[in-house]
């Protein structure tokens, strides 16, 4: 019996998850390592342990369901997402690969199939990094491209540390977060751009991924008052984050449509109306499908940046934090995919992934791969976020198909 999909069962799966933490739109709201985020990882335990898929946790929480080869020895075929949010989430980003996994695991003891190598099925905590910055924080940790002690120590807004959410949550697991010697790594999500549904794809298989960088902003100016101070003599740093973020959209006007670059976040001191604001913090981030092309968008940020503080007299410091890739998937592991779309009759096409993903982090550490479905109209962080039933279950029938061919 060939192992198939079905697709009804992976909707309701993923509908199942929507239930909890739903808003009012129709979308989902589970930071990392809410109680939000504790439910949704419970219900999906529960269907994992139906299927007697052995659970392990680490201690950043993330969670890793293995079903056993035939050979102990063989490393594992890994595959899987997140199923935190950002809070005005979709039900599909992240959600979808987890439960495609599922839906993989599903399958195969519908038809009582054994594979060679040992399966294993990933959510990783806080992909988003909504609410504890940087994202991808558990597999960042996994892959020891962040240490763990460091990792534990960050606070949300309201100076919760990820040690304190992981405990309140119920998620911090007992093994230590370290690579765990797979054989190669898989991870389908929805594309959350427009492309592939212009272009009447099915599947997208991801060959690598923008080069991007974040930084965090302050600028400092000096409070005063809303009245008496004459215009000349202001400092007012919200006025010059202001500029900064006009700034960061014209950088990115002008690198369409290689590059992007957004202000998404903002902290504005002392935040009262009869005071001329003295210190501001934004985000940032300027990312392009060539480095020299985020080089030259961070350059001119600068150059920005500088021009501002000198004009307006403020100070700008600039903490560039993070950076995410370019990182080039793994080219064999590309043609599995792109072989069993064709396969299945499925219209193929090589995708760029534009959004930071756990992959990215696991590439350098086993042969590692990502394929896209459509989103429809390319909408995605928003309660709109949608991909039809049927678009689902193709991806995760080529999941299945190359998870068959790689473990054998
Ligand atoms: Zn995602």
């Amino acid at each position: 019996m060939i192992p198939t999909i079905d697709a009804d069962r992976l909707w309701q799966s993923i509908m199942g998850i929507a239930e909890i933490g739903p808003t009012p739109e129709g979308g989902s709201c589970r930071l990392a390592l809410t109680p939000e985020d504790a439910a949704a990882r419970a219900r999906f335990l529960g269907w994992c342990e139906a299927l007697h898929l052995h659970s392990e946790q680490d201690a950043i929480g993330n969670m890793f369901l293995r079903r056993e080869g035939t050979d102990p020895n063989s490393g594992a075929v890994a595959f899987g997402s997140h199923l935190d949010t950002v809070p005005t989430g979709g039900r599909f980003d992240g959600v979808f690969g987890v439960l495609a996994g599922l839906e993989v695991m599903r399958a195969m003891d519908d038809a009582g199939i054994r594979t060679h190598a040992p399966l294993e099925l990933v959510n990783w905590t806080n992909e988003e990094g909504s609410r504890f910055r940087p994202a991808m924080m558990g597999s960042r940790v996994h892959a020891a491209n962040m240490e763990l002690e460091s990792a534990l120590a960050i606070t949300d807004d309201r100076g919760i540390t990820v040690a304190q959410a992981l405990r309140d949550s119920g998620q911090a697991g007992p093994l230590a977060p370290s690579p765990r010697g797979w054989r190669c790594w898989l991870e389908a999500h929805i594309e959350q751009g427009p492309v592939m549904e212009a272009a009447g794809t099915d599947i997208g298989v991801v060959v690598g991924t923008m080069h991007a960088r974040y930084f965090q902003l302050a600028v400092t100016g000096e409070p005063s008052h809303v009245g008496p101070t004459e215009m000349g003599r202001r400092r007012d740093s919200l006025a010059a984050a202001a500029e900064i973020i006009l700034a960061v959209e014209h950088i990115a006007l002008a690198a369409e449509p290689r590059g992007r670059a957004s202000a998404s976040w903002i902290e504005n001191h002392p935040n009262a109306r009869g005071n001329v604001s003295h210190l501001t913090r934004l985000h940032c981030d300027v990312r392009h499908t060539d480095p020299d092309g985020t080089m030259g968008m961070e350059r001119a940020l600068r150059d920005t940046l500088a021009e501002i503080a000198s004009r307006r007299q403020v100070r700008i410091d600039v903490d560039p934090y993070a950076t995410f890739g370019p990182i080039v998937f793994d080219t064999a592991l590309g043609a599995v995919l792109r072989k069993k779309a064709q396969d299945r009759q499925l219209a193929v096409s090589d995708m760029i992934a534009a959004a930071g993903h756990d992959s990215m982090l696991i590439a350098p550490l086993c042969p590692s791969a990502m394929l896209f479905v459509p989103s429809v109209a390319g909408i995605t962080h928003n309660p709109k976020e949608y991909s039809t039933k049927e678009q689902l279950a193709r991806g995760a029938q080529v999941l299945l198909d190359t998870v068959l061919e790689l473990a054998g």
